[in-house]
């Protein structure tokens, strides 16, 4: 897509772009660390909290960008962050985006085998990690990823020391309004189990336009994002989107508590929040309306937020508002903002600027807005079946109704959404099938009150290996420690057959039909 339609060309206005050139950082960081230096950007929290101020935050960006290319790396260059949510990780996605290189941010849960995929398909030439997530690098990583040529671990002294060295001044690399700003690494069961999402530098322009409609975020705002940056909504809507603003961002790295993460809340007496429904169904069994008291806005994105809990919330004076987008939409495109009308279940409308419709029973979207995403790395046929007759297809089956609101039904491919987090199948399969005991594994999400939906492994074994519940557990221990700590199958059923197409590919649609039958 090369240009978008007269809308997104009104908001133009609102970041900076140089006739055709720009770098999002100017509009996130540089403009606000001139206007409003002192102005809280970022809080972390984890055994303590730092903070940083616009100004801040500038100059920790400037000293990593300044590293760079201290270190020979070359704008452009593909550099992965594996790394928590901690301060490095975000100076580290907007240092190497200033300096002109592609942020490919990673969730720190992903073990061995799901890193080194990532970093092979991305043709990684620079991983920034901490020494404890560095022991999951396969020893021999040179060989499988060649373009790999530099590691740097964040908490070791040489790089502190190398750190400490660099100015705080950078001139930021301006780049092409269509020039890829980020990688998104995103679960795919098109032929490859992960997909390299391009998101240009122009989609700030869209991000920044939803952020003020649909989050409603205002400089004075205090916000929170519970998404980490590996997901496409941490990064963006967890970075970019509320920097642009000039809010400031609460970021807490902590395992789920609810208790806990109530309390983070109040504390920092947060205004806007953005989080998935999982998070909102967890939070039932103790919130109380006076704990939301201070919020202003609550928005939810990642799964379908299901009438019982929009009713739950309702009762406590908070009117969540929905948000459908994905990856590959790079930024917000069908909601219900504040001022919209509600009508509860379902996704919302289509946010001005946006054309959408169903077609063949999916969301559908005229290709003409600036987020959606340039390519796919090394796939560019994968990215050319997206669009079908001049229109982007989600592949998220929906209904219209007259008013033009969205009722989400569900995927139309095998993509598991659990938790709000993205999973394929495929790649989970793959590990299983490195066991010694596996014969062939199918892999499907499973419906699941709390968390949307929960993984499910049906398995035949290998002759003569017996199924007990031992090595139900051990091939669920198999998939957390190799591939990835959120994405294990929680339920394993050993089978005789598997349903197949005549070309012997799995029927995972009939697996999930039947354990819906089971079910009832
Ligand atoms: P991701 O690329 O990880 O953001 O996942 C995108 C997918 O999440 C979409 O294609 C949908 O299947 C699902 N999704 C996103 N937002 C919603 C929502 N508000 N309701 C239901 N499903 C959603």
């Amino acid at each position: 897509m090369k240009s978008y339609n007269p809308f997104w060309k009104e908001h133009e206005k609102d970041i900076i772009i140089h006739n055709d050139k720009m770098n999002i950082i100017e509009s996130c960081i540089d403009r606000h660390a001139e206007k409003t230096p002192n102005k809280l950007a970022l809080s972390f929290e984890d055994h303590k909290i730092k903070t940083y101020t616009y100004k801040q935050l500038q100059e920790e960006t400037n000293k990593f960008a300044n590293l760079l290319n201290a270190q020979g790396i070359k704008p452009s260059s593909r550099i992965f962050i594996f790394l928590p949510k901690i301060p490095e990780m975000y100076f580290s996605i907007l240092g190497t985006i200033k300096q002109g290189s592609i942020a490919l941010p990673l969730f720190e849960a992903f073990q061995e085998q799901g890193l080194e995929l990532r970093l092979e398909r991305g043709d990684a030439n620079v991983l920034i990690t901490n020494s404890e997530l560095a022991k999951r690098i396969p020893k021999d990583i040179n060989k499988k990823v060649p373009t790999l040529k530099h590691i740097i671990i964040i908490d070791e002294d040489e790089y502190k020391n190398k750190l400490k060295k660099q100015s705080t001044e950078f001139k930021t690399v301006l780049k092409n309004k269509l020039d890829t700003a980020v990688i998104i690494f995103t679960s795919s069961t098109a032929g490859t189990p992960v997909a390299g999402i391009e998101i240009p530098h122009q989609a700030l322009i869209q991000q920044h336009y939803t952020a003020k409609l649909v989050l409603d975020l205002k400089p004075e705002d205090n916000y929170w994002c519970t998404a980490h940056p590996g997901w496409v909504t941490g990064t963006i809507y967890g970075i970019l989107a509320p920097l642009s603003i000039g809010c400031s961002t609460y970021i807490l790295e902590s395992h789920f508590d609810a208790k806990n993460w109530i309390e983070f809340m109040k504390k920092n007496k947060i205004s806007v929040i953005y989080t998935a429904p999982t998070v909102f169904r967890l939070f039932k069994s103790i919130i109380k309306s006076d704990d939301l008291k201070l919020v202003r806005n609550v928005c939810s994105v990642g799964e379908a937020l299901n009438k019982s809990v929009y009713d739950f919330y309702k009762k406590l004076g908070i009117d969540i508002n929905d948000t459908f987008w994905q990856t590959e939409t790079g930024a917000m495109v069908i909601a219900t903002w504040n001022g919209v009308k509600k009508k509860p279940g379902t996704l919302g409308k289509a946010i001005p600027g946006i054309t959408a419709k169903i077609i063949d029973n999916t969301i559908s979207l005229k290709p003409d807005f600036p987020s959606l995403m340039i390519g796919i790395y090394n796939h560019k046929q994968m990215f050319k079946d997206y669009f079908k007759s001049g229109w982007f297809r989600t592949n998220d089956s929906a209904t219209l109704d007259k008013d033009g609101y969205f009722f989400f039904v569900g995927r139309k491919d095998d993509i598991i959404k659990t938790s709000g987090e993205r999973v394929s199948p495929l790649e989970i399969e793959n590990i299983l099938q490195k066991h010694s005991s596996v014969k062939e594994a199918a892999v499907i999400g499973i419906p699941d009150e709390l968390k949307g939906a929960i993984i499910k492994a049906f398995i035949i074994l290998n002759d003569c290996i017996e199924p007990t519940e031992k090595l139900k557990n051990e091939l669920s221990m198999f998939v957390k420690q190799n591939y990835a700590g959120h994405a294990y199958p929680k339920e394993i059923e050993f089978v005789p057959s598997l349903p197949k197409t005549n070309s012997g590919k799995i029927i995972r649609m009939k697996l999930r039909e039947m354990e819906e039958k089971n079910k009832k």
